[in-house]
């Protein structure tokens, strides 16, 4: 039994969880008149599947036609260039190759593209393997045939659901971090929620909890109803640095599995190269470590599409955990009235989040009757990224703040200044990987090595912290204990340069 919190705060809909689904739908919600506020248990946005996944828009050609995921599928890889460029996020129509290697796999790719065109995939068709190496010349010799989808895209995942997170709170949505979600219960004129830090009283609620949405679908719906079951599904990868080369410009898969889409290979937006994910089964909705067997049985497969893929350039591993719905299809609707879910979204649910936003907002709208208001600002400019920049565009902008000369991060080149103003966003980081997420400092060849240091004394001075209370992600992950100098010559006792 959840002990009961006295009621401490109210809004019209409460959000539960900060990844790309729930900063969705909170956005679509700010263009009504409602007060919205999304609560995450962890520090920061994008804390879970949202920010370890492949970054694919994938086209809609793997969901079975008829689904709620083939749908949104299409609808969202539609929306996300315009979404990317009102938000000043990172995408790029990149298309992708399904290959098969021998001529009994056609049969799997005709399979792909009749159900790509139910699906109302645009300009699927099934290329022959020097056609495919015509378009991604590093597909290997051995590929027979593939499935060519130019509508395909990549996305930085971070940035969208961070830019997403901003976009809302600027038009008015609320967050708080650190905040679990214990129980919902119905009460007079909406759902009285308990959490970690106290208890909200909503006119509505939506679960867009990951990996624990089954939990929270389960404990609103009737006795009756078919319970929800999520199992976590854990996707490995290797990460190659930007110089690797020869690497391939087009996501290649290969035909998929019955666990999902298979190992792939495919650029990010930035430059790197993804190799992976595994599938597998796990318990533990924390287990996001990486094991040798994963990441070699990644590495196996990902060879045959590439073969001289240079795997000496990897500069890290990670892993993610999929919220895999025994029904493989999207559970998005009301448990009870007034109690809204998106479960169980797996891939591509990255793809399909800007879909589900509206969707569900729309729902939500519906049963609250909230009206669209006319002051809804849907542009948001990213922080300016530095090393980007025409040389006059730098200049003025080290004239005007000296901190953009300061380059913290050497191997993505990223600014002190880049930085102090994204500490000064409406959802600013709060930690070394929150920063990382946004500006890429980390992210990078030496993984921090360098920049750590740095990046700590920023976050320090613009969020007040003492140096022991900058974690390197969740509260557990202290980087620094205390002082291990207390001398006049010690600059970190002194609060200065280090
Ligand atoms: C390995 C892998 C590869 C993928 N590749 C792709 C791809 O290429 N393309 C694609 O379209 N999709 C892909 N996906 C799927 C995509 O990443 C997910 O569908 C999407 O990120 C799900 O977003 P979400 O917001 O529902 O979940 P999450 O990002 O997991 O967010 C849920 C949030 O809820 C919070 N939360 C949980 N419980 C509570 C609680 N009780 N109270 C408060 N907060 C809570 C969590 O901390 C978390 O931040 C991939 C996923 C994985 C794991």
């Amino acid at each position: 039994m959840v002990p009961r919190a006295p009621i401490e705060r109210e809004c019209d809909v409460l959000v539960i969880g900060a990844g790309v689904v729930g900063c969705a739908i909170a956005r679509e919600l700010t263009r009504r008149d409602l007060a919205v506020h999304v609560v995450e248990a962890e520090e920061d946005v994008c804390c879970g599947a949202s920010k370890a996944n492949s970054g694919i828009v994938h086209a809609g050609f793997d969901a079975r036609p008829g689904t709620l995921m083939a749908r949104l599928n299409v609808q969202g890889a539609a929306l996300m260039p315009g979404l990317c460029a009102e938000l000043d996020v990172p995408y790029r129509n990149n298309g992708s190759l399904v290959l098969c290697f021998d001529d009994e796999g056609r049969a799997g790719l005709e399979r792909l593209l009749a159900q790509g065109l139910r699906n109302g995939v645009r300009d699927l068709s099934i290329v022959g393997g020097d056609e495919a190496r015509a378009i991604e010349p590093t597909v290997s010799p051995e590929v027979r045939w593939a499935l060519w989808a130019p509508t395909a895209g990549i996305v930085d995942p971070f940035l969208l659901t961070v830019a997403l997170a901003e976009n809302a709170a600027e038009n008015g949505a609320e967050f708080s971090f650190n905040e679990r979600v214990a129980a919902a219960e119905p009460a007079r004129g909406g759902w009285l929620v308990t959490t970690s830090a106290g208890s909200w009283r909503a006119g509505a609620v939506v679960n867009a909890a990951g990996l624990d949405s089954a939990r929270l679908f389960n404990a609103t719906v009737g006795d009756a109803a078919p319970r929800l079951s999520i199992t976590p599904r854990r996707g490995s990868y290797y990460l190659l640095d930007k110089t690797a080369a020869p690497v391939p410009s087009v996501t290649l898969f290969q035909l998929p599995t019955d666990k999902g889409k298979g190992v792939l290979v495919a650029p990010t937006c930035h430059g790197n190269t993804l190799v992976g994910p595994t599938a597998v089964d796990v318990e533990d909705p924390l287990a996001t470590e990486t094991t040798a067997a994963e990441l070699a049985d990644v590495a196996e497969k990902a060879v045959r599409s590439v073969p001289d893929l240079p795997l000496r350039s990897v500069i890290t591993s990670f892993a993610g955990l999929r919220a895999h719905e025994a029904g493989h299809e999207f559970v998005i609707r009301e448990s009870a009235p007034g109690f809204f879910n998106a479960a169980g979204i797996e891939s591509p649910g990255l793809t399909s989040a800007p879909a589900i936003g509206v969707m569900v907002a729309d729902a939500v709208s519906r049963a609250l009757c909230a009206t669209q208001r006319g002051d809804f600002q849907g542009e948001r400019l990213g922080v300016p990224r530095f090393a980007d920049l025409p040389g006059e565009e730098q200049a003025s902008l080290v004239a005007e703040r000296p901190s953009y000369g300061h380059v913290v991060c050497r191997c993505e080149l990223v600014t002190q200044g880049e930085i102090e103003d994204a500490c000064r966003r409406p959802v600013p980081p709060r930690t070394l990987d929150g920063v990382k997420r946004r500006l890429r400092a980390g992210m990078g060849r030496c993984q921090g090595g360098f920049c750590t240091p740095f990046v700590m004394q920023v976050l320090e001075r613009e969020l007040g912290l003492a140096p022991s209370e900058v974690h390197k992600s969740g509260a557990r992950s202290w980087i620094v204990d205390g002082p291990t100098k207390t001398g006049a010559d010690d600059p970190v006792a002194k609060g200065g340069e280090r």
